[in-house]
């Protein structure tokens, strides 16, 4: 059986069960029972999902569950909340002001 990854032929492979890849022992993780291409690009925040955006403000990756779509741009859950936090702030400032 060849890696999907590598292309090594090896004895054993492993099933990631992300994206169904069959590959070597070196690129699995079997703890979370991926492979390393979905490693790299699972959700910085869940670490479950495969990660479908960039975070604008934090530049991590971030899956559908853990992102809110701002104009063109994506937010991650933690992000987005820090912005609303300073959103309202601002809104506040400027109230007191009037
Ligand atoms: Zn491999
Ligand atoms: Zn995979
Ligand atoms: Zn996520
Ligand atoms: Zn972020």
């Amino acid at each position: 059986m060849k890696c999907e990854i590598c292309g090594k032929e090896v004895t054993e492979t492993y099933t990631c069960k992300l994206c169904g890849r069959r590959v070597c022992k070196e690129d699995f993780d079997k703890g979370s029972g991926i492979c390393e291409i979905c490693k790299e690009t699972l959700c910085a925040l869940c670490k479950v999902r495969l990660a479908i955006a960039i975070c604008n403000e934090c530049g991590r990756l971030v899956c559908e569950d853990c992102s809110i779509k701002v104009g063109v741009g994506y937010l991650c859950k933690d992000c987005a909340k820090e912005v609303d936090k300073r959103r309202k702030r601002v809104k506040t400032v400027s109230n007191s002001r009037l």
